[in-house]
């Protein structure tokens, strides 16, 4: 029996790996890992970069519990089971004439892994997936199965809705989908001096912005995803289009140009300057889920950290004169999203109008001078990291970056105070 997480960075072998058929099982399970002493991880699709999900002892996989349990299409609230993967939600939201009001740039994750680590897409006046969850069940250690909202459980509530999985495992989630939706994306390479300098007008004027800088160049693919109105008629990419950008040219030929660089790192600035070109403009329109969602089959691995939005212009020049100055070879681009500031207490977005940053290289090639620079010049500007992707901070670190962390804290010491669910990954950022 073993593990490992999409990047193939991490991995176990867990004692055993548990899959209880509904929500009485998790409870019977979480029971007697209370009796037992024993150490449980829940795990989603394993597409964390950190090791936030790697166990001590069992993993608990929620693959069986998957689905919509209940939906009013008037008020939009949906509830599913917490191991409900996003690429059924989307099909299954839209057949409902519903949405979620935003998405990642995948949907291979489980809505509860996707919950656990904060997941964010991109918009300016918008949140990530957090923000639009209403109700949660929770099975914890300590207190068992505890349905929890805004009014019911508050404390518990606001803790959970990103949880890092440290308080229970969610079994099922309710969340505010909003009337179905279409998208008109608008991709094109630009100058990303130009794009920078009117970056507020761009976040203010479009739903959705979505930077890509090539390092070693002075370009960017940017997308701006707009809404269409109902009635327009979608005019998704003729399918020879899409497989060709998304299959063959983001896929296979960018999987070819990767392993040329690891093969010739000093040829990254030629491959990038190529690839910064090759990427055409196109314009289509689809269902909201299928233009967020890219299906990604080269490995990477990627370190995220939200800045507050004034920070990005000053944060990025200082990444491209270190790409400039330090000899290192990166070949994936560099991501730039925004999102709105909410109220969730280990959002990266909490009260800050945001700005993330990301920065990714290819599974084969030398990250760590890269990754470590990157640190550096986001922690001088008060970065969050991402929870699932790579980074370094502690709880020491950063229970000064979030206002409610002794709060979280405290909420875990009630939920699992003989911490059951605790890995070295939660020892590190919220400490023992
Ligand atoms: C190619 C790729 C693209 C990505 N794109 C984005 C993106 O656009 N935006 C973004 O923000 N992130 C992105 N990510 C990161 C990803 O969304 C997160 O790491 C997410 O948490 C992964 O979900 P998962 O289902 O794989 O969970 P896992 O990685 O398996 O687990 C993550 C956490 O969830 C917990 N967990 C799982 N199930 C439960 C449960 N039922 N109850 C309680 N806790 C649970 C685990 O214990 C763990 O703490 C991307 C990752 C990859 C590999």
């Amino acid at each position: 029996m073993s593990w490992t997480n999409w990047a193939g960075t991490l991995s176990a072998a867990p004692d055993r790996v548990l899959t209880p058929r509904d929500a009485g099982e998790v409870e019977q399970l979480l029971e007697s890992a209370v009796q037992q002493g024993r150490r449980l991880r829940p795990v989603g699709s394993g597409h964390s970069f950190t090791d936030i999900a790697v166990p001590r002892q069992d993993q608990v996989c929620l693959d069986r519990l998957s689905g919509v349990v209940t939906a009013d299409v008037h008020t939009g609230l949906v509830r599913v089971l917490g191991g409900t993967p996003l690429h059924v939600l989307g099909p299954t939201l839209w057949a409902l004439g519903l949405a979620l009001p935003n998405l990642g740039d995948i949907d291979r994750q489980t809505i509860a892994g996707a919950l656990a680590t904060g997941t964010h897409g991109t918009g300016g006046r918008l949140h990530g997936i957090a923000a639009a969850v209403t109700g949660l069940t929770i099975v914890t250690p300590a207190r068992g199965s505890v349905r929890c909202s805004a009014t019911q459980e508050p404390d518990l509530f606001q803790a959970a809705r990103v949880g890092l999985g440290a308080l229970g495992i969610v079994t099922e989630v309710e969340l505010q989908c909003v009337p179905a939706y279409r998208l008109h994306a608008v991709e094109r390479p630009e100058r990303i001096d130009a794009v920078l300098e009117r970056i507020d007008t761009e976040v203010e004027a479009n739903r959705h912005v979505d930077l890509y800088w090539f390092p070693h160049t002075d370009r960017a693919m940017v997308k701006r995803n707009n809404l269409v109105p109902d009635d327009h008629a979608a005019r998704p990419l003729p399918r020879w289009r899409a497989r060709l950008d998304d299959d063959l040219l983001s896929n296979r030929v960018f999987e070819l140009t990767c392993r040329a660089a690891a093969a010739r790192p000093r040829l990254t600035p030629r491959i990038n300057a190529v690839a910064a070109r090759a990427l055409s403009a196109r314009e289509y329109a689809d269902r909201s889920y299928r233009v967020f969602c890219t299906q990604r089959d080269v490995r990477f691995v990627e370190s995220e950290y939200a800045v507050p939005r004034a920070a990005l212009v000053p944060a990025l020049t200082e990444l491209r004169g270190w790409v400039e100055r330090s000899g290192e070879h990166i070949a994936f681009p560099v991501e730039v999203r925004f999102i709105a500031a909410d109220d969730v207490w280990l959002s990266t977005a909490y009260q800050r109008e945001t700005a993330y940053i990301a920065v990714h290289q290819f599974h084969r090639m030398r990250r760590e001078p890269y990754f470590e620079a990157f640190e550096a010049i986001v922690a001088a500007h008060d970065g969050r990291p991402h929870w699932g992707k790579v980074h370094t901070l502690d709880a020491d670190r950063l229970g000064r970056l979030y206002p409610r962390f002794g709060d979280f804290r405290s909420v875990r010491d009630q939920v699992d105070p003989t911490r059951v669910l605790a890995n070295d990954y939660l020892d590190r950022v919220l400490g023992p």
